[in-house]
């Protein structure tokens, strides 16, 4: 029986199955990582890193707790039958974490949202975080960063039956919904004031929103957004050009400078013996985009 209660829930529910590719006839099963593709990263022996308190905690605890996305299709993505994340930034979590002598069955992924990645950090809730998260001088006041791994840049999803958005310079008076406390939502706030600005916790709301018409755009790095469009392409579109800078790294614990010397190690051995271009073929490289070349690494 469908009680009331249940009928109301569906209208939030059923744009979440079509993100999922499971809701709609005709769409062919969404593109996934492929296991097999996938590189194996051999895992360092003994204590290859010492001197960080981070590791000494987590070498006590007997895992890594690292912190991502769960609801970024191709970059950070749940399952959520078996538990597993996947994607590119998970790839990059792995292969960091075996040059610290830490094989994927050592490494618990929590799921921690825009906002509220600095505090998690600094709360020592997880060790390092790797999910879609810029570099940039305010954060560097809060948290470090390891890398770059990666360049995106801002962009937009709009439905595909749109023909009047194509650029940021159209949102004037037009519902733009972001991740609070991300550099996209921000740069609208403070670029773009004339939008409709809407800040959910996750991206993965706002794409239900868009694909029910309660808001016109969604807008954020053009990774995250090929990656939704790629699950739904006749539902959605990016448009426009990319109108900013993301430099991706891995969050660290602001003062632990060993660990972040360490990190930048082992994303230094992996861009150069191909793991970094195996893992971006198999994960994101699958919503369409070739694979540029990894940016240098900026040891600040
Ligand atoms: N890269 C941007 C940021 O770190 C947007 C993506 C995200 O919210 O993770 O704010």
């Amino acid at each position: 029986m469908v009680t009331l209660a249940a009928a109301a829930v569906l209208p939030a529910v059923l744009p979440a199955l079509l993100l999922s590719g499971c809701g709609k006839a005709g769409t062919p099963p969404p593109k996934g990582p492929q296991p097999s593709a996938l590189p194996s990263y051999q895992v360092a022996t003994g204590t290859p890193v010492s001197g960080s308190p981070t590791l000494d905690a987590a070498r006590g605890r007997g895992h890594l707790v690292v912190g991502a996305k769960e609801d970024q299709p191709y970059l950070g993505q749940k399952n959520p039958a078996t538990g597993e994340y996947s994607g590119f930034d998970i790839e990059i979590a792995k292969m960091v974490a075996a040059d610290l002598g830490f094989g994927p069955d050592r490494i618990e992924f929590k799921t921690i949202a825009s906002a509220n990645r600095e505090t998690a950090l600094q709360n020592g809730q997880v060790d390092y975080y790797v999910g879609t998260y810029t570099i940039n001088d305010n954060r560097k006041k809060l948290v470090g960063f390891a890398g770059p791994y990666f360049l995106a840049g801002q962009s937009l999803l709009v439905r595909r039956n749109n023909k009047d958005i194509n650029g940021p310079e159209d949102l004037d008076g037009r519902k733009v919904c972001s991740a609070a406390g991300s550099t996209p939502y921000q740069r609208i706030q403070k670029q773009y004031p004339k939008a409709k600005l809407i800040g959910y916790d996750t991206y993965s709301a706002c794409v239900d929103n868009l694909i029910t018409s309660q808001v016109d755009a969604v807008t954020t790095d053009n990774t995250i957004l090929l990656g939704y469009a790629a699950k739904v392409p006749d539902e959605l579109k990016v448009v426009g050009p990319l109108f900013s800078q993301e430099p991706y790294g891995i969050g660290t614990p602001k003062n632990d400078t060993v660990l972040r010397a360490a990190l930048n190690d082992a994303l230094a051995h992996h861009e150069q013996n191909g793991d970094w271009r195996k893992a971006f073929d198999a994960t994101l490289g699958l919503s369409g985009e070739p694979a540029p070349a990894p940016p240098p690494i900026d040891r600040y």
